[in-house]
């Protein structure tokens, strides 16, 4: 049996990254990763094939060329990101579920390619306000910087009606239980 797509997008700090890996941490999920492709260099640890597939700025340029990619973005000046068809197709055809844990344009896209092969999430804040408390709760960024995110988060919330599915992340094991759900109801769907 051929496996399911399962795409999930949020803007920043909305908690995607946690709900996902609580889910496939505690085995609630059977999923696995589309590994994306990127021109960018490796980072130390980083693994080719596991974190991405790390194309030379020549390599992407004839991939998206030939066709190969679904979607794909200049995510900063000159670095590029795209999911290869392959790697997706592949997994499901071994009757692997794959998920594309990827940003809001490259979702919408995604979805309009595969159909009803693909069920499409997207995680969203109670609020901007609470996003915002959530931002300078981690300390990690500058006010400018939140300020920043915000504006983008504000953008991104606008795709939310053309996903299938909002799950709102107010309170997390909610949220995990929620998008867990969705997930299994679509995967066992046929
Ligand atoms: P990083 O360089 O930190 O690994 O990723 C930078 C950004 O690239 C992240 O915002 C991530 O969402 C985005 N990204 C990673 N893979 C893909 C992909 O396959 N397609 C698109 N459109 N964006 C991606």
């Amino acid at each position: 049996m051929s496996g399911k797509i399962i795409i999930v997008s949020a803007p920043s700090g909305c908690g995607k990254s946690t709900i996902i890996n609580a889910l496939i941490d505690r085995g609630m999920i059977d999923v696995r990763f589309s590994v994306s492709a990127t021109n960018r260099a490796p980072r130390k640890g980083e693994v080719d094939g596991v974190n991405y597939h790390f194309l030379s700025d020549e390599e992407f340029r004839s991939a998206i060329d030939r066709g190969e990619f679904v979607e794909y973005e200049e995510v900063y000046p000159g670095r590029y990101y795209g999911t290869l068809r392959s790697e997706v197709e592949q997994r499901v055809s071994r009757g692997e579920n794959v998920l594309l844990d990827i940003d809001v344009c490259g979702g919408v896209n995604v979805k309009k390619q595969f159909g009803d092969r693909a069920i499409s999430l997207f995680i969203m804040p109670p609020s901007i306000a609470a996003l915002g408390d959530r931002l300078r709760g981690r300390a990690t960024e500058s006010e400018e910087e939140i300020a920043r995110r915000l504006g983008r988060a504000e953008y991104e919330l606008g795709f939310a009606s053309q996903y299938d599915v909002q799950v709102v992340n107010d309170d997390l094991e909610t949220a995990i239980a929620a998008t867990g759900k969705v997930i299994n109801d679509f995967v066992s769907s046929h």
